[in-house]
């Protein structure tokens, strides 16, 4: 039995994350479906950030991100 290794590549630095089997990181997933009030009209977009990337876009907040701590990790 072999299993493919699984890989998600960040949309900013092109860099790939090894998801699974066996995780070698993590990923941020954003994804938004736009509406009629924005200028977007129904667009959907999806967009992947590996964890410097994520660790670069917080750090470019004016207002720093709400960070809440889980008590146990799955
Ligand atoms: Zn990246």
């Amino acid at each position: 039995m072999t299993q493919e290794n699984e890989f998600m590549v960040c949309n900013r630095c092109a860099g790939k994350v090894k998801t699974g089997p066996v995780p070698e990181g993590e990923v941020f997933i954003g994804r938004k479906s736009w509406g009629y009030f924005s200028g977007k009209d129904t667009r959907e977009d999806e967009f992947v950030l590996c964890e410097s990337c994520y660790d670069r876009l917080l750090a470019s907040f004016a207002i720093p991100a709400v960070k809440r701590y889980r008590n146990e990790v799955m």
